[in-house]
Order: structure tokens, then C-alpha cells, then sequence
């Protein structure tokens, strides 16, 4: 280390520098390889709109009570081994693993399709096989599962880091990242919040907003979520909660027909569109007063 005094120079002449001279920013609009990412300094670049998938467990901090450390790690794979091998089945342009959870970006192509369809699968998966398995090997368990939160936003990426411990890893600014954990935190286990933003795209998509026909009554299979941990006055507060699961089924059809750009249940005769249409208007309203861009405006989910 070099004296105290010259390292608190030189870490306050970064800050000065960094504060006062605007970064460089590339925009890369859809397309970018984080692979190639160059590392040269103060150089961001900039995605248009990207969504950010976040999963992690809940309760994690509890999970390890009464259980060696060789079972906690246990839950650990578990969990995040299958968050993982779901978001790279779903193509997550970018993924991060974060402890007992893992976050997802989805931008380009079909973004919303396989962000979306990502979410339900973890929730799923939560539900459906994770969970049922933890509790029969460990009646004692805390009540745990995967939260899952989801948001939008364009984001500047960088790489930072120290090269002596290989690559330096993209850091990632922008409200999409935040915004996902802020959902999924405010989650409990099973759910998944999506933003406003979110819901505006998927609002128009019957293959996800309608009951299949093995639930009957008709319930509503979404709820409105304010998220209370975003600023009051920010369009993105008024999310969506899921209620439903992917039905066995029906699920794996309504998830390849959303995959394929499919928005039109031939069996609904069109019952989601018009207040889709009504509430879609609504939102884009609410959105230019907070003068931001409409996500999901072109180039968006439609391509
Ligand atoms: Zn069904």
C-alpha cells in the first residue's frame, strides 16, 4: 500500500474527476455483446430499454438456522442453480448471480417475451418443485421461496473492476436493476411484481393476462401492487402482482405462443383487448406528465 495520505488524494481526485467531467456515452440501442464489452475508463454505453429480471429467496437469512453449513450451501444451488438454468433457457442477454438469487437483463429481440416468460417459469418453479422438495427434506424450514421482481428502463453499462482478479465486471446503471429488486423485495414467496412499465406491455398480451379455461369461476389472475419502496409520484409505483402460476396444461403453450410474438388468445375473442387499449392509454398519459419515455414504445415489444 502506498501511504494513507497519498491513496486518500488520489481516491478524492477520482471523485472530483468523475464528478466533473461528463463520461463518454456510446449508444448501442438494442444490440450489445457484454462479452466484448471494452474496458477503457469513463466510457458508458447505453442500451434504449432493457428489462431487468430479479429472483432471490425469501427469508434467506433464516435459512441456515439449525442446519450445517453443507445443507444451507444445498439450498443455495438449489435455489440459484435453477434461477440460473432458467434465464439462460429464456436467452437472459446478461446474468448475475447474487448470493441466493440471480438478476437477469433481457434487451433486443423479443425483450419483454423472454423477460416475462422468465418471471412466471421462476415463479413456477418456486411453487411447484422447489419449495415442495426443500420442506419434505427439512419439515423444520423456514417459510421460504423465490420472490421475483421486474422492471424496465434504457441502462448504461460499464466495466469496473480490478484486473488483478480477472475481468472486470460490468456495472450496470439505470432505474431497471433497482426497480427489480424494490419489486421483489416488496414480493413474498411464489409472487412476482412487474412495474408499471412492465404491465403496460403485458396488458396487451391475452395469453397472459386471461385465466386458461381449467380455472373456473373466471378469477382475475393479476392484482395491482403499489410499490411502496419507489418515489411517490413515479409512474412505475403502480405495479402488477401475479397471482397464477404457469397451469400444466395450458402453460407451455401460452409460453411458446408469447415466445413467438403471439398476443391474441383464439379462444377470448379479443375480451382483454379493449381495456387493455383504455388502461394502456391511461398509463402513457401518466408517464409523459412524469416526462419520461413510454417503455415499451417502438422500438418495443411489438417488433
Ligand atoms: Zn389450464
Amino acid at each position: 500500500m502506498k501511504d494513507l495520505t497519498t491513496l486518500l488524494a488520489d481516491v478524492d481526485d477520482h471523485v472530483r474527476v468523475a464528478l466533473d467531467v461528463p463520461p463518454a456515452e456510446i449508444d448501442r440501442g438494442d444490440y450489445l455483446d457484454v462479452t466484448q464489452l471494452p474496458t477503457e475508463p469513463r466510457t458508458w454505453h447505453k442500451l434504449s430499454d432493457t428489462l431487468a429480471v430479479l429472483a432471490d429467496m425469501k427469508n434467506s437469512t433464516k435459512l441456515g438456522k439449525n442446519k450445517s453449513t453443507v445443507a444451507t450451501a444445498s439450498i443455495y444451488d438449489a435455489a440459484t442453480g435453477g434461477v440460473v438454468h432458467v434465464f439462460s433457457d429464456f436467452e437472459a442477454d446478461y446474468i448475475a448471480v447474487q448470493g441466493d438469487g440471480a438478476l437477469a437483463l433481457f434487451w433486443g429481440s423479443r425483450r419483454y417475451e423472454r423477460a416475462v416468460c422468465a418471471g412466471i417459469t421462476i415463479k413456477t418453479f418456486s411453487a411447484d418443485s422447489l419449495v415442495p422438495r426443500l420442506e419434505k427434506k427439512w419439515p423444520d424450514i423456514a417459510m421460504t421461496g423465490l420472490k421475483v421482481g421486474i422492471g424496465n428502463s434504457p441502462l448504461l453499462v460499464r466495466r469496473i473492476g480490478n484486473p488483478r482478479w480477472g475481468a472486470p465486471e460490468p456495472v450496470w446503471a439505470g432505474h431497471a436493476v433497482n426497480y427489480a429488486a424494490k419489486a421483489a423485495q416488496q414480493a413474498s414467496r411464489h409472487q412476482m411484481i412487474v412495474t408499471a412499465g412492465v404491465w403496460n406491455w403485458i396488458s396487451g398480451n391475452e395469453y397472459l393476462t386471461l385465466p386458461c379455461p381449467c380455472l373456473a369461476p373466471i378469477p382475475p389472475i393479476w392484482m395491482d401492487a403499489t410499490i411502496f419502496r419507489l418515489p411517490e409520484g413515479d409512474p412505475d409505483r403502480s405495479g402488477k402482482l401475479l397471482l397464477r402460476e404457469w397451469c400444466p396444461v395450458h402453460g407451455p403453450g401460452y409460453c411458446a405462443a408469447v415466445l413467438a410474438g403471439q398476443s391474441a388468445r383464439p379462444d377470448a375473442g379479443g375480451r382483454a383487448r379493449a381495456p387493455a387499449i383504455l388502461a394502456r392509454k391511461r398509463f402513457e398519459r401518466r408517464w409523459r406528465r412524469a416526462v419520461r419515455p413510454v417503455p415499451g414504445a417502438p422500438p418495443g415489444p411489438a417488433e
